[in-house]
């Protein structure tokens, strides 16, 4: 399968789209993910895509589409993905129809997880996540068990610098401004399954399973 997950920012796109990596078994493509990771790492591309994701701003297009790129040639992309967090803009979507046509391929769904504004707001506030394998928790849904340590590796959990809620809001904003209108993109091939994300993390992996099929 390949899935595009969407979704403002705090509508459970990684969490959901961790769940489906694990349970079908195909590669989870975070772009946010992605740039994290060449931020910790200290390259140059990382470096220059902190200064956009610290004011909550968009890193440019041709540095994301030359990203999705290299990682959809990578060989575990070859039987399915699910990207989260990509394209966010009308550009990315182009160039990814191209890349997907090129290679004679096509979405199968675009998941896209409505929850309302002010309960994005809380769980972004309240958002915690683990530096060493992304992994997130919420501090009153889903703490993990050792205080503000990861489950999975004992990591200081740590809040991310763009969940701070003077940024959280102009996310929210560049979202509503730039992405919304993607999922119009979409929409003509009747592949967007638009679920109602506002429930626990079981009921909407539920809704999921059942919009695609797998219930
Ligand atoms: P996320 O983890 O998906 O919330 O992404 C964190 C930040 O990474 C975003 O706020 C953007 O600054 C940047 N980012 C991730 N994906 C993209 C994309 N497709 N286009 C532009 N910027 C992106």
């Amino acid at each position: 399968m390949r899935l595009l997950m969407a979704g403002s920012p705090g509508s459970g796109k990684g969490t959901h789209s961790r769940r489906l990596s694990d349970c079908l078994g195909i590669p989870h493509i975070s772009t946010g993910d992605l740039l994290r990771e060449q931020v910790s790492l200290g390259t140059e591309l990382g470096l220059n895509a902190k200064t956009f994701m610290d004011r909550g701003d968009y890193v440019p297009d041709d540095v994301m589409v030359n990203m999705i790129k290299g990682r959809l040639s990578e060989p575990d992309a070859e039987k399915g993905f699910i990207i989260d967090g990509f394209p966010r803009t009308v550009t990315q979507a182009d160039a990814l129809d191209k890349m997907l046509a090129d290679l004679g391929q096509s979405i199968d769904a675009v998941i896209v997880l409505d929850v309302p504004v002010e309960e994005m707001v809380r769980r972004l506030s309240g958002r915690r996540t683990c530096p060493t394998c992304q992994r997130s928790y919420h501090m009153d849904d889903e703490p993990p068990a050792d205080d503000e340590r990861c489950n999975d590796d004992g990591t200081p959990l740590e809040r991310r610098s763009d969940d701070e809620p003077e940024t959280v809001r102009h996310r929210l904003k560049v979202y509503a401004d730039r992405t919304a209108g993607v999922i119009e993109h979409y929409d003509t091939d009747s592949v967007v399954k638009r679920i109602n994300g506002e429930a626990t993390i079981d009921e909407v992996h539920r809704r999921i399973d059942e919009a695609l099929g797998m219930a």
